[in-house]
């Protein structure tokens, strides 16, 4: 008999939901036509396409003419630095966070390697990057300010609609990675005046591989992928059909039950933190109040946190250490270290981010196993 598994890491991935399976199935199958051809078989996934982008436009009240897809979130989160920062000489500079995403601090990296300038802004220790913080780093020679929405560690929500007042105020375009908020949290992208975002699928139940950039009217990015003329000769390369399908079809799911769905998580991340109190567990909460329903980051005063993820991992449960994508790495997560939290609790840090597929006994269940393994 197999071990029923609980997962508790919706922030690295979540599964395809069964109306977006189902969405997507037939532009695999029958209708598997190339939208740029001109013969019939291409009329209904052009359709499909220009249908999705309106979809997904109407989630964040953009217009579909601002809807780029992209093959996720980390080819949105280079383009929309790499493609503004390229259009200029080197010597000019942009401005992000100590806790960005890698997408974010790795494109960062790589600017600075060509001569462009990146200063990388401080957080307080709830994560949050503040207003004056940001005043006081512009100058006339940035061009950029890239600022994530919601961070994948903590969940910590940030000011965006103040901080892209401020980088506009100072003559800078504003990019926020939106990736672990949209589809969780209501954004509009004209309430927040940013100029371009960042998402991706496979965070709110839609598939992995497929994501898109938010790019306003009037902004220029240079495109980087040269080849053919499609997304408006921007972003080259036969669409993903079947993924932006799915995409459209998740995303306007998560949007239909958004308030629900936030009711439900806070609920069942109150009830876990409140077990682990009652289990006399000595524990901190990382990141603002402000954060993604079901998002806990949680270090343990002496325990070590890839020990704790493995001895659930053999209990059946999973959840991350640090980020998803650095949780091979053995060192402090560079997110635990910019809210600079303590050296006896640092190590012991675990994200067990919860999905509307976990249940009040799951969660008990995760409690219990804690509490087991570090009594
Ligand atoms: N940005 C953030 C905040 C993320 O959490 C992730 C994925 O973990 C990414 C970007 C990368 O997205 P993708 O996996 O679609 O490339």
């Amino acid at each position: 008999m197999s071990k029923t598994i609980i997962y508790a890491d919706h922030a690295a991935t979540t599964a395809l939901s069964p109306a977006a399976y189902e969405a997507m199935l037939p532009w695999l199958q029958d209708k598997y036509g190339n939208p740029s051809t001109l013969y019939s078989l291409a009329r209904d996934p052009r359709k499909a396409v220009t249908y999705s982008r309106e979809v997904i436009a109407t989630a964040i009240n953009a217009d579909p003419s601002e809807i780029f897809f992209t093959s996720g979130g980390t080819e949105a989160d280079n383009w929309a630095l790499k493609g503004t920062m390229f259009q200029h000489d080197r010597g000019k500079g942009m401005i992000s966070s100590a806790i960005e995403h890698h997408a974010i601090l790795n494109s960062c990296g790589a600017l600075e390697r060509m001569g462009y300038a990146v200063n990388t802004l401080p957080v307080d220790q709830m994560g949050i990057v503040h207003a004056e913080t940001l005043r006081s780093a512009l100058t006339d020679n940035i061009l950029l300010v890239s600022i994530m929405l919601a961070n994948n560690e903590i969940g910590t929500i940030e000011p965006v609609a103040e901080l892209a007042e401020i980088a506009h105020q100072g003559g800078a375009l504003f990019h926020t990675d939106a990736v672990q908020a949209i589809g969780h949290i209501p954004v509009d992208v004209k309430a927040i005046d940013v100029d371009m975002l960042s998402a991706s699928a496979h965070k709110f139940n839609g598939p992995k591989g497929i994501g898109f950039l938010y790019i306003r009217k009037g902004v220029r990015l240079v495109p980087l992928l040269d080849g053919g003329g499609q997304e408006h000769g921007m972003r080259a390369g036969t669409e993903n059909v079947a993924g932006i399908v799915g995409l459209a079809t998740a995303l306007k799911e998560h949007v239909a039950h958004m308030a629900q769905e936030a009711d439900y998580l806070k609920a069942l991340s109150c009830r876990l933190v409140d077990q682990l109190k009652a289990k006399g567990l000595d524990f901190r909460m990382n990141g603002s109040r402000d954060r993604i329903p079901g998002s806990l980051s949680l270090s343990f005063k002496g325990a070590d946190g890839e020990m704790l993820l493995h001895r659930l991992d053999l209990m059946g449960t999973a959840v991350a250490t640090g980020s998803a994508c650095d949780s091979k790495d053995t060192v402090l997560s560079h997110v635990i270290k910019a809210i600079g939290v303590s050296q006896e609790y640092a190590h012991g840090t675990i994200r067990i981010s919860l999905g509307m597929d976990n249940t009040t006994e799951q969660v008990d269940m995760i409690a219990q196993q804690i509490a087991t393994i570090l009594h």
